[in-house]
């Protein structure tokens, strides 16, 4: 569906999937369950989109750009810190007609981003 034609992180996770309450429950503290994670994004995202008839069972799987989750040598997941550096890209060229939804993740939570969040840029061009 999309090729990435340049990343200039080289670090993404495809694994871990998108953030949920409960993920986020058991990954930091039980009074963080009711703070925003990906997962609602994703769904009140389809929940106003009146255009394409979207449902939960139209959420797949995402991948966490920039995000850092090594595969031990046992095979378990892990949460490292991003590699540090602002300004980095991934560009993608679609090669299809695609719905993307983007979750900036607003995890307070996460050391990596040192517990701050920052906004991300996203430019779509047209290649003609
Ligand atoms: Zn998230």
């Amino acid at each position: 569906m999309l090729t990435i034609v340049a990343d200039t992180c080289g670090r993404h996770d495809t694994l871990g999937g998108a953030c949920a309450q409960e993920s986020n429950t058991i990954r930091y503290a039980h009074d963080k369950r009711f703070m925003h994670a990906c997962r609602d994004n994703f769904m009140s995202a389809i929940q106003h989109d009146h255009h394409h008839h979207m449902s939960k069972r139209d959420i797949t799987h995402n991948i966490n750009f920039f995000m850092n989750v090594p595969v031990t040598h046992e095979g378990v997941l892990t949460f490292e810190d991003s590699l540090p550096g602002s300004g980095k890209y991934v560009e993608l060229r679609a090669e299809m007609d695609v719905i993307c939804l983007i979750s900036n993740c607003p995890q307070l939570n996460n050391p990596c981003s040192g517990y701050n969040p920052t906004p991300v840029r996203l430019l779509v061009w047209d290649a003609h």
